[in-house]
């Protein structure tokens, strides 16, 4: 009978089983037109068996690979072990599981959620309970400063403080409390300050917002800036951390430590929504029982695979595989001369390629990457990005680098 029921669809066209999910999931994305079914490292494999190399990584959720063999074993030992339990009780995987998270970034302590959103409303309110309770900010008037064009999840809090008016239209009233300001603009954050001020929120580099880079010693001036004036500083890393941009944290480029950082994406390893803030004991250490919560969050499963990630990241190289080849893939995209091409960023293997809307949508170079085997999705319609996996080799570049090329060549035709 399943049998059956499968073979209908896989016998069926890519179209069919578009048709068919589309009929019954929510139209909150625009998919490519393909049909996965099969991961395995950096590569995807469609319904029909088409190979494809993941330049896309599941926006960083899956940067050890697909169905990385060590962290399949964490979760299945754990799986028959013990899977779930809730925090009502300890277990034997939070604290190894932490203790590894707080030591990698530096910090001391740990809460443990399941999505980015999640972590990143965790963090929104240590940063107000520390501004409450240590900074003597008056009831209800703290304030957190964020960067427009930020992406930090979808919740109605956070879209509250998004500059992007898709992200918003007819989802208010918005949560007050926060002031956005140009990023990468240090003298803006400064006068954005008040003695309300609890937080800064910013990501390290922009992600959604098309892989933005700040200026170098930008994340420094930030670090002395909320420093001299009593302020947090909390990075959004979800996308950025473990190993993206070629440190483990992106913040490790210019030497300075955040009062609390937001993890997600991939720390589940590729197979589970794991996320955490990871923090100063200043501020973390201000929750009481009954502050906050989370009924899966940090659970045995969870903790099993947060902590095999994390080993893998380090044990496998996969850090300084990131700097070493996101170096060489920036630098060979940068060489590409085009008409169509107008600029190229990043750092480590997260690189984002801006095409002139004037001639080509990044989504129609999506589309004709896709058909020459390589997954990638645009933002913003004119940025194609290029984040696979940390574990991708010199060879898989070249040859990711020799499609760009001939895509790139192709659409030149047209125009
Ligand atoms: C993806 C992302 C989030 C949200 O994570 P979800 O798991 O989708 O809720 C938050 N912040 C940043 C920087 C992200 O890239």
């Amino acid at each position: 009978m399943l049998k059956k029921f499968l073979q209908k669809f896989t016998k069926s066209s890519t179209q069919k089983l578009i048709e068919h999910e589309s009929k019954f999931v929510a139209h909150n994305y625009s998919p490519l037109p393909v049909v996965l079914n099969r991961g395995e490292g950096v590569y995807l494999w469609d319904h029909e068996g088409k190979k494809y190399l993941d330049m896309m990584s599941a926006y960083s959720a899956v940067s050890l690979g697909h169905s990385h063999p060590r962290v399949v074993k964490a979760l299945t030992e754990q799986a028959k072990t013990l899977a779930m339990c809730s925090r009502a009780y300890h277990t034997d995987t939070l604290g190894p599981f932490l203790e590894k998270l707080v030591d990698v970034a530096g910090l001391d302590m740990a809460l443990p959620m399941n999505t980015g959103a999640e972590a990143v409303e965790t963090a929104v309110k240590a940063a107000r309970q520390w501004g409450y309770e240590v900074k003597k900010i008056p009831e209800d008037m703290a304030e957190i400063i964020v960067a427009e064009g930020n992406f930090h999840g979808r919740t109605t809090t956070i879209i509250s403080f998004s500059t992007e008016p898709d992200y918003r239209k007819n989802f208010g009233p918005f949560t007050p409390g926060f002031r956005p300001v140009p990023f990468d603009d240090i003298k803006a954050v400064e006068a954005a300050i008040t003695p309300n001020t609890a937080a800064v929120l910013f990501e390290p580099i922009q992600g959604e917002a098309g892989i933005k880079v700040p200026r170098e010693g930008f994340l420094k001036e930030l670090r002395d800036l909320c420093d001299r004036k009593n302020v947090l500083l909390i990075l959004d890393e979800v996308q950025s951390g473990l190993g993206r941009t070629g440190r483990m944290f992106c913040y490790q480029h210019e030497n300075v430590l955040p009062d609390a950082v937001i993890l997600g994406k991939a720390l589940g390893g590729g197979l589970l929504p794991v996320s955490a803030v990871v923090g100063k004991k200043a501020v973390m250490g201000l929750f009481k029982p009954g502050s906050h919560g989370s009924t899966f969050g940090g659970n045995p499963l969870a903790a099993a695979v947060g902590l095999e990630a994390l080993k893998v990241l380090e044990e496998e190289g996969m850090v300084q595989n990131s700097a070493i080849l996101g170096a060489y893939m920036l630098e060979q995209l940068r060489g590409i001369n085009s008409t169509l091409v107008t600029g190229v960023r990043g750092k480590g293997l997260w690189i984002g390629m801006d095409f002139d809307p004037k001639h080509v949508t990044a989504r129609v170079v999506c589309e004709k990457l896709m058909e020459r085997g390589i997954l990638s999705k645009d933002t913003h319609h004119t940025v194609v990005r290029f984040a696979p996996p940390l574990t991708i080799t010199r060879e898989q570049i070249d040859w990711c680098l020799e499609q760009v090329r001939s895509v790139i060549r192709e659409l030149e035709l047209k125009n």
